[in-house]
């Protein structure tokens, strides 16, 4: 199979010996198709998951041009802004890029709350070439008059799907205001929900799209089965699941903070070391966690959706999903941290029959049957309750239906 090396796509041969050395052997599909296009100046539109290597597909073009352009920073401004939902995506994106941009005179910076600001204000004094910030922070720093947006000549707003979904529209919004109009700016998104189009519009200019895998569509070497399973027993079955030394790095997720918290002490005590990742705890407690789990030290990651997102764990053999999501693209969100950048991977949902609904829901997002390891599939039950109330709604719509007045 033909397959194209960096050095074809136009990017500067300092980049190119570094990616060498980084053993990159070849351009994933998002770098191939959105490199030479952002090489050209152009905005994009990218449809990708984390795991594609969009970091990079975004990463290298910017490093070209400011290297190219040898212009200096202004005091307190940056001449690129990446915004990140979480300040875990931040912190890796700041990291990527200082590695793929190690051989230039390019000054980074990364802002995120949760943390002092005080280096981070120090750290903006002299100016940035690249500056990767969550949205609260970077306002909050704007506002003080610590931080000037009127240099960008680079935005790219990452995983914009989930920077709606936690509620930061407004500070974006507020952000690209503050941007000046003449500047060159990327969206990326897994999914593309209608607020995310509505966006994209707003903020881009004569996009070229590219996209990697169709909206919510699971990585396809994610091999995903489901076990059928009482409540009361999916504990224990996940400790005997865990028992397996197969399971040798797994992200198990929950749909609270609090499920997160106790699942992980219960598997710990239960002889299985695990660690939890959620937003009741601390910056620095979240990255001693993700270090241990990225060290190996623990095998066991204990997750909520949030907390995961931009989680970038290589060789993560095994998702779990104790609980299935309530919105059903996290699925897809949730099963994208194992099998990266190429690798296989599996993903294992424990069902009960309250949450047969969400399951349905997320098949048929991703169009596909998943198999059953285990159990049979229960009937979604209706209470009394809920008929009732399914009842009372259709009486309401009848009522309304007849009170509207056709012109
Ligand atoms: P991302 O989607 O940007 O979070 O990247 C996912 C992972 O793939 C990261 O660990 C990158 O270091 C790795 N990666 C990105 N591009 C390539 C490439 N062309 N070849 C090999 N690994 C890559």
């Amino acid at each position: 199979m033909h397959r194209t090396s960096f050095d074809r796509l136009g990017l500067a041969d300092r980049i190119v010996q570094t990616l060498k050395e980084q053993k990159y052997e070849h351009p994933t599909p998002i770098q191939e198709q959105a490199i030479p296009l952002l090489l050209e100046g152009s905005d994009l539109l990218g449809i990708a998951q984390t795991g594609t290597g969009k970091t990079a597909a975004f990463g290298l073009p910017i490093l070209h041009h400011l290297s190219m352009e040898k212009r200096r920073p202004a005091a307190k401004s940056s001449r690129a802004l990446i915004l990140a939902p979480t300040r875990e995506l931040t912190i890796q994106i700041g990291v990527a890029l200082k590695v793929y941009g190690r051989d230039m005179p390019l000054r980074h910076t990364a802002v995120f709350g949760g943390v002092g600001q005080n280096t981070q204000v120090r750290s903006m004094r002299r100016g940035v070439d690249i500056l990767v910030a969550t949205p609260g922070r970077l306002l909050d720093l704007f506002n003080q008059k610590h931080i000037r947006l009127d240099f960008v000549t680079h935005f790219v707003l990452d995983e914009a799907d989930r920077m709606l979904d936690m509620g930061f529209i407004h500070d974006v919004q507020k952000i690209t205001s503050l941007l000046p109009s003449r500047r060159q700016t990327l969206l990326f998104s897994a999914t593309m929900p209608q607020p995310v189009i509505r966006l994209a519009n707003k903020i881009l200019h004569n996009p070229k799209k590219v996209s990697v895998a169709p909206t919510a569509t699971p990585v396809k070497t994610v091999e995903q089965k489901v076990m059928f399973i009482d409540r009361e027993k999916k504990r224990s079955c996940l400790v005997r699941i865990l028992q397996d030394p197969a399971f040798d790095r797994v992200i198990v997720f929950t749909r609270t903070k609090h499920k997160a918290a106790r699942l992980a002490e219960q598997l710990t005590k239960s002889g299985i070391k695990s660690e939890s990742l959620h937003g009741d705890k601390s910056q620095s407690a979240r990255q001693r966690a993700l270090e241990l789990f990225k060290s190996g030290d623990v095998a066991i990651l204990v997750a909520t959706d949030i907390a995961s997102r931009g989680i970038d764990v290589d060789d993560v053999t095994h998702v779990i999903n104790y609980e299935l999501p309530m919105v059903p693209e996290d699925y897809v969100h949730r099963i994208g941290r194992t099998a990266r950048a190429g690798a296989s991977g599996f993903a294992l949902s424990l069902c009960d029959q309250s949450e047969i609904p969400h399951f349905t829901k997320i098949e048929n997002l991703i169009k596909t049957k998943i198999e059953i390891l285990e159990g049979e599939r229960p009937q979604a039950i209706t209470t009394k309750r809920q008929e009732k109330s399914i009842k009372k709604k259709r009486k309401k719509k009848k009522r309304s239906s007849k009170k509207t007045v056709n012109f």
